[in-house]
């Protein structure tokens, strides 16, 4: 028994070197505190947030009520972006943030040499759609059939793709079970937490998402002429026709194509929308030329006051019933 016990004694002392390595090289949260995790825009931080719950530190990069398309990025931002443990991005949806996650050491996604980036964009359920989703209006040429591809090449233009991912809400999930699977990576003690947080959001989005459906299934109208082209996922999924006044970016001047889609679509609604942080001068002329009434469409990219993401999808679920006539 003592050569058994000595033996066992000689294999605890060689796993032990190995077993606080292990311990050391992730981030636990019961151990070190929170994880640091830095959101560019509102969406991705409130995943953020539900699915880590109280392991979590989640910190936003754009002020509450601000228009997130072109924030800046200063100094102590960026410091915040170094500093985190994860970093959750959209590509394509903010050129100051992309700028920095791909200038700055942390480009690695496993984390080696700094914050683990996630860029929401390769989870999103499915590939970008291009912003082609005006169904009312003549067919649009070949080169601007929606692309498959979420980051057209340079050499061959088309329509901009649609970040706006999380207005169909059927695709928020993926992009939840990924960041569980990112926080159980960097703390794995937390691993049932995130996994059950992520079920539960999981579970509340799909509630909504089947309420959008069938709230929006019996309408007079399918209109949804918007001041940016914000929302054709929503379109797409609950079968509806989109346009924007400004493309899918707000802050760029207004194209002659997107303003034409947006007028001859209007012709058929009584509501053009306005947003909460788009200066709504565009869709109350277009709403006056047409002879319609305007209601507030919030694309939910921020929030402020008491809002979270869940109580504005549902003010826009009343919204759009409401402007569309909907039984
Ligand atoms: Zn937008």
């Amino acid at each position: 028994m003592a050569d058994v016990r000595t033996l066992l004694a000689g294999i605890v002392a060689a796993l032990l070197p190995l077993t606080l390595a292990a311990c050391t090289s992730s981030q636990d949260a019961a151990d070190d505190g929170p994880l640091e995790v830095v959101a560019a825009i509102y969406p991705l931080q409130y995943v953020a947030e539900q699915v880590g719950g109280d392991r979590v530190h989640v910190v936003g990069l754009v002020a509450p009520g601000t228009q997130p398309h072109d924030a800046p990025l200063d100094a102590e931002l960026t410091a915040k972006l170094d500093d985190a443990d994860v970093v959750l991005f959209l590509s394509g949806f903010q050129p100051a943030v992309d700028t920095a996650v791909t200038s700055s050491d942390t480009s690695s996604d496993t984390g080696a040499d700094g914050p683990v980036l996630v860029d929401a964009a390769s989870h999103t359920g499915d590939v970008a759609i291009a912003h082609d989703h005006h169904a009312m209006l003549p067919p649009a040429p070949p080169s601007a059939e929606p692309s498959a591809d979420p980051s057209p090449s340079p050499s061959t233009p088309g329509p901009p793709a649609d970040p706006h991912f999380w207005l169909d809400l059927s695709r928020m999930p993926s992009f939840a079970q990924h960041v569980a699977e990112q926080f159980t990576e960097l703390d794995p003690s937390g691993s049932l937490t995130y996994e059950r947080n992520a079920q539960n959001l999981t579970a509340q989005l799909a509630d909504l998402d089947v309420r959008y459906a069938s709230g929006l299934l019996s309408c007079e109208r399918r209109e949804v002429v918007s001041s940016h082209d914000a929302f054709g996922y929503l379109a797409t999924r609950y079968n509806l026709h989109t346009a924007g006044i400004l493309g899918t970016d707000p802050t760029t001047p207004p194209s002659t194509p997107d303003a034409a889609a947006a007028r001859e679509l209007a012709a058929g609604a009584t509501t053009v929308f306005t947003e909460p942080l788009v200066d709504p001068r565009g869709a109350d002329e277009l709403a006056a030329e047409v002879g319609a009434t305007t209601a507030v469409l919030d694309p939910i990219e921020n929030v402020s006051g008491d809002d979270d993401f869940v109580s504005v999808a549902e003010r826009n679920l009343t919204t759009l019933r409401t402007a569309l006539g909907c039984s």
